[in-house]
């Protein structure tokens, strides 16, 4: 892919949803969470309301270019380093999307601004869309999440529960655990009694596997993420892993590393595996001054300064 790219990235290849197309449309790292958890660091824009944080046409143009130049990819998918439906004309971006081609769109999304119809309404024309619950009441919500200002746990359950209902595509829930903080068992199962409530096709569970944004963030053990599994209904599944497979080398070079690691910190190993090559094909760029190095779990994860 052509690194002159300002809002698309990858496609990254991705063992549940293929080679997927990202689309960023809100500036890093501007989010309605300031979640503990979150591997692109602290929230610097904390905000619920929405805006054209980045200029329309020239993510339509960026859009054209590679739909004309390139155009395959299993999936497009509006994620990076901040909440999408922040994005003040998400909906029409989407309606492009369709317009243009058969590629499924799928929305990553906290799910926050969901108790709003019109953004609810925005999203309909998405193939998948997946919300995340990671607390099960107020004090949680915001001790885990810390979200902006007046956004409430039971605005978020409501509107999450309201989209099931209206929206045809697959709905997919992502629960984010942290040891010692929302991963005890009876924890797990409020957690599981709102998930219920929402109704989801799938549910994953998460934990900090990758570096997070705040360093006493411990992740749980693969173990007991399996054992939790069962305490959701339909049966959660982990992903807790670098959830890639190999896919094509292409053209690998540092600006498609970094674009990878500016979203998702990544061991040499997991970015070598992303990119279906060896190692020490990775290695040599691992030394660009634009990178910084994490331990976590035994490992060194790669991100941006
Ligand atoms: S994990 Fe997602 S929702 Fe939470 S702060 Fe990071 S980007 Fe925002």
């Amino acid at each position: 892919m052509n690194s002159s790219y300002k809002y698309l990235f990858g496609p990254v290849p991705s063992r549940r949803l293929g080679r997927s197309l990202g689309i960023d449309v809100t500036p890093f790292k501007t989010c309605s969470f300031d979640c503990v958890f979150c591997q692109c660091g602290c929230t610097t824009k904390l905000i619920s309301e929405r805006g054209e944080f980045v200029p329309f046409e020239e993510v339509c143009a960026e859009l054209e270019r590679w739909l004309r130049e390139d155009g395959k990819a299993d999936c497009i998918t509006f994620a990076g380093s901040g909440e999408p439906t922040l994005y003040s004309r998400l909906g029409e971006l989407i309606d492009f999307i369709k317009a243009r081609t058969a590629i499924p769109v799928i929305v990553l999304s906290n799910g926050t601004l969901l108790h709003r119809p019109a953004v609810r309404g925005e999203l309909l024309q998405a193939d998948i869309v997946k919300v995340s619950l990671s607390a099960w009441d107020e004090a949680s919500f915001q001790k885990i999440n810390r979200p902006a200002l007046g956004l409430m746990f039971e605005n978020l359950l409501a509107g999450e529960c309201a989209f099931r209902k209206e929206f045809p595509g697959e709905l997919w829930l992502e629960v984010f655990l942290i040891e010692g903080i929302n991963a005890d068992p009876e924890q797990v199962r409020k957690i599981a009694a709102a998930v219920a409530g929402v109704r989801p096709d799938k549910i994953h569970l998460n934990t900090a596997v990758r570096p997070p944004a705040e360093a006493g963030v411990q992740p749980v053990a693969k173990e007991k993420l399996e054992t939790l599994c069962g305490l959701f209904s339909p049966r959660a599944e982990v992903i807790a892993t670098f959830s890639v497979a190999a896919g094509s080398a292409g053209e690998l070079g540092i600006e498609k590393v970094m674009d990878l690691v500016r979203r998702h910190p990544a061991t040499a190993a997991q970015l070598a595996q992303s990119f279906g090559v060896e190692t020490a094909a990775i290695l040599p760029l691992l030394d660009d001054p634009r990178l910084q190095t994490e331990a976590r779990g035994g490992e060194t994860y790669y991100k941006c300064r």
